[in-house]
């Protein structure tokens, strides 16, 4: 693509600036919360007239029988492809619509989209709505300006990223639509600022610890056992030799904050004993030593980690406290894993993405793994396909919080950048 042509794609970008704004805002007043999966159908049949009036043929998926799917909330997606008059490759691309409860402590509506500045604020507005207005403002203006390009441009609008995307990417990729054979390149908007290219992120294993004792009056707790106590025990042991041990593991990902290029391990939860009682129940609890004590772990690893490796660390621990301590029983039940995932900075995608960053913005791009994981997981391990990364606007730091914003400024370069890159793919290659 000429430099003149290019031009004028920044020009009809630019000029695309109230519709960009209007999009995003229409996309926040839809508001697809996450659980429960509200308004689903609503925002994908949003999309559908919109892209459909682009010339995109569209279709909506329903993931059915997917965690969360159900006859009052269905698991709704849109898929939308565009060819050009040629033959060529297909880029993709891929943002969840689903966004994390509102939480306490907005000085806006959450879902009126206002515009302050340069700043659109609201719910989904950073996370990532703001992104999949970016990738359709880009799409489109390239689509006007190249009607002659050689290939497809795919947009799809997914269901549940923000819990595990099982009824999202994962359903759409199963049924084949993110096959190497079908789409060649993927870029999921998320918000990870406008200059930085997103390779992957760490993997995950989140497990379910339960230590056992027996049941007693709490005033005779010598007639019982506490599996409060041996679960303490469990969480000096990791103390001693785990979370050290943890600290030392680093990797050579180019993980970002920096204190997550490291091995972690959060305990998510613990809960021994009796439930908590119900806020209006206000008798007293009744005297019992806990004979069951759980613990959720949410390990995050390494790409020089195995995840046996990781899980045979959580064991060892376990074994330790079971070596030095009597009647200490455990069970340990895997609960979710997810492999690290990452693309080689040689990929075409990241190529394109990188040359067009230069371009408009006049700098190098960064190039970030994520702390966490992202759909691009589903695309690596359902779909096969490697030539996957996430570039979005909006900072990453205001996801699912209150007052969450994008810049305007920072939809339309990043818009720019994606325009920039299906040019790259979809004509010059
Ligand atoms: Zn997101």
């Amino acid at each position: 693509m000429s430099e003149n042509n290019l031009d004028s794609l920044y020009t009809c970008i630019d000029a695309s600036r109230d519709d960009l704004i209007n999009l995003t805002r229409e996309l926040v007043a839809i508001p697809t919360l996450n659980p429960p999966g509200d308004c689903y159908l609503e925002i994908c049949e949003y999309l559908q007239r919109r892209l459909a009036a682009s010339g995109f043929e569209t279709k909506l998926v329903r993931g059915e029988g997917t965690p969360g799917d159900s006859d009052k909330y269905p698991r709704w997606n849109l898929l939308a492809r565009h060819s050009g008059s040629r033959k060529g490759e297909c880029v993709h691309f891929n943002s969840h619509h689903d966004v994390v409860d509102v939480g306490a402590g907005w000085s806006t509506d959450p879902f009126a989209g206002e515009l302050v500045g340069d700043r659109l604020f609201g719910r989904g507005t950073c996370d990532m709505k703001g992104g999949l207005a970016a990738s359709i403002i880009a799409a489109e203006n390239f689509i006007r300006l190249n009607p002659g390009y050689a290939g497809h441009i795919e947009i799809s609008a997914t269901a549940d990223e923000e819990s595990g995307g099982f009824g999202g990417v994962a359903y759409l990729a199963h049924k084949g639509y993110f096959s190497p054979d079908r789409v060649q390149h993927v870029i999921i908007p998320e918000p990870l600022n406008k200059d930085r290219i997103c390779l992957g992120h760490r993997g995950v294993w989140w497990a379910e610890i339960e230590t056992h004792g027996h049941i007693a009056h709490g005033s005779m707790p010598f007639l019982g056992d506490c599996a409060v106590r041996h679960m303490n025990a469990v969480i000096a042991e990791m103390e001693r030799s785990l979370f050290p041990a943890l600290q030392l593991k680093r990797t050579d990902m180019p993980v970002v904050p920096e204190g997550a290029k490291q091995s972690t391990l959060n305990i998510n939860s613990v809960h021994g004993g009796q439930q908590e009682a119900a806020a209006d129940y206000n008798g007293l609890p009744s005297p019992v030593v806990p004979d069951s004590c759980r613990m959720m772990i949410d390990r995050r690893y390494l790409m020089e980690e195995s995840l046996q490796e990781v899980k045979q660390e959580m064991l060892d621990v376990l074994e330790t406290v079971k070596s030095n301590r009597q009647n200490f029983n455990y069970d340990i039940r895997d609960v979710h894993e997810v492999l690290p995932t990452m693309a080689e900075q040689t990929a075409p995608v990241v190529q394109a993405v990188s040359t067009a960053i230069e371009d408009i913005l006049g700098k190098q791009p960064e190039y970030v793994v994520s702390p966490g994981t992202y759909d691009q997981k589903h695309i690596d391990r359902i779909g096969q396909l490697k030539n996957c990364i996430a570039y979005g606007p909006g900072i990453l730091d205001l996801a699912h919080q209150p007052d969450e914003y994008v810049n305007v400024s920072d939809m339309l370069d990043s818009a720019k950048v994606m325009g920039h890159t299906l040019s790259n793919l979809l004509v010059t290659r």
